[in-house]
């Protein structure tokens, strides 16, 4: 086993009950798939995961995630918590969070990139 992997691991104990989520979670975040995107001055954040089906968009203190997962079994109770989540926790607790700073001025275009069509109504002028 890798030593950056296992030293990621050991750090993250506390999470390692989620068995396989964890071993996802935790590659996930060895490759920088945690993502925070700041939006200034307003200091406006998104956070966002990197997923098998691509970004999928959290916000730990509701908690809510954009993925399948966390809609089907998640919010219905079946299962405590999604990979992504995962990462974000592990990934807070060990300071690997990937920041990006953004003007505000972006924010229109970020959310249109990130969602398309129907951001892409919501930020149009006029
Ligand atoms: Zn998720």
């Amino acid at each position: 086993m890798d030593a950056e992997r296992k030293a990621l691991a050991d750090h993250a104990s506390e999470f390692s009950r989620h068995g396989r989520k964890f071993e996802k979670a935790i590659d996930t975040v060895l490759s920088g798939g945690v993502k925070e995107c700041r939006f200034l001055p307003s200091r406006r954040q998104i956070l966002s995961v990197v997923g098998t089906l691509g970004d999928e968009f959290i916000d730990p203190s509701k908690p809510y995630c954009s993925c399948g997962n966390f809609f089907f079994r998640v919010s219905g109770g079946k299962e405590e918590t999604c990979y992504h989540l995962l990462s974000f926790s592990i990934a807070a607790k060990t300071g690997r969070i990937d920041i990006l700073e953004f003007s505000d001025e972006e924010f229109g275009d970020y959310l249109s990139a990130i969602a398309g069509d129907v951001f892409e109504v919501l930020t149009k002028d006029g």
